[in-house]
């Protein structure tokens, strides 16, 4: 039977809920203290994790402090200090013209709105959105490579422009809750609905979910597919079996970030 616009409304906002009570914990994984440690932090963690990136920030942030550092960073010395997240070249060039950039458009101050933020190198609608939602309490959707594929597999949008897949979910989630949201579903896909083996017989959301099937569903199986620091919580709380030696509550994930 095809769904309403009404009815898939109502089970997204059931699915956003069930995503909520399964990650109490989510949150933005990249450390910053101000918008420019978030601006940065973001447009170095394409391509590695958001630990590595964490690895190298404070180092980063002590030895360039403010907007016009980076302007005038010392390339060879940036490039050294970025070295261990690879593409660490073209990463030391984007934050010498994003410190650049902001020192002549915006007295080195980082911008809270999307339309000064995407003029900025560097800066695309995705990041855009993460220091919206997480440096500035203005609401934003994240479409990153994880809540691409979960959306796509709630059934929620057939697109795959992540543009158009922003303005469709934008169109189910209640705009207060988009930046939580993004975080939760993040979460999800890191822990539970991966890209090639998702855990669905160890998942919360199978009930609203079309794609359940997709990976193991027999939950011993599955809860054995299940990552993070909270592992027994995540398998508790789908029903399934604790995996033996599960888990740990320290560190962020070690999948792929944006
Ligand atoms: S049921 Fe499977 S496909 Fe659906 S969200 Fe859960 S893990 Fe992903």
């Amino acid at each position: 039977m095809t769904e309403t616009l009404l009815g898939l409304k109502r089970r997204a906002r059931r699915m956003a809920r069930e995503l909520a009570a399964t990650h109490p914990d989510a949150h933005c994984e990249l450390d910053h203290s101000s918008p420019l440690e978030l601006a940065v932090a973001t447009l170095l963690s394409a391509q590695t994790t958001d630990v590595r990136v964490n690895e190298t920030t404070p180092k980063l942030f002590a030895r360039y402090p403010t907007a016009a550092d980076y302007a005038a960073a010392d390339r060879a010395e940036l490039e050294g200090l970025l070295k261990p997240l690879g593409f660490f070249r073209a990463k030391s060039d984007a934050l010498m013209k994003l410190g650049q950039a902001l020192v002549d458009l915006h007295a080195g101050v980082v911008p809270n709105t999307m339309e000064a933020l995407v003029a900025l190198p560097g800066i695309g609608r995705k990041t855009a959105n993460v220091i919206l939602g997480n440096a500035f309490d203005v609401p934003g959707l994240t479409v990153d490579t994880h809540f691409q594929r979960l959306v796509t597999r709630f059934g929620w949008t057939t697109e795959t422009d992540p543009v158009k897949i922003e303005v469709a979910v934008a169109g189910l989630i209640e705009k207060r809750d988009w930046t939580m949201f993004s975080h939760r579903v993040i979460f999800h896909g890191r822990r539970v609905c991966h890209a090639r083996k998702p855990a669905c017989g160890a998942c919360t959301i199978t009930r609203s979910c079309p794609s359940y099937g997709l990976g193991p569903k027999d939950p011993a199986v599955a809860a054995k597919l299940l990552k993070g620091p909270r592992v027994a919580e995540l398998a508790r709380a789908a029903g399934a079996p604790v995996p033996e030696g599960a888990t740990s509550e320290e560190g962020a994930s070690e999948e792929p970030a944006l």
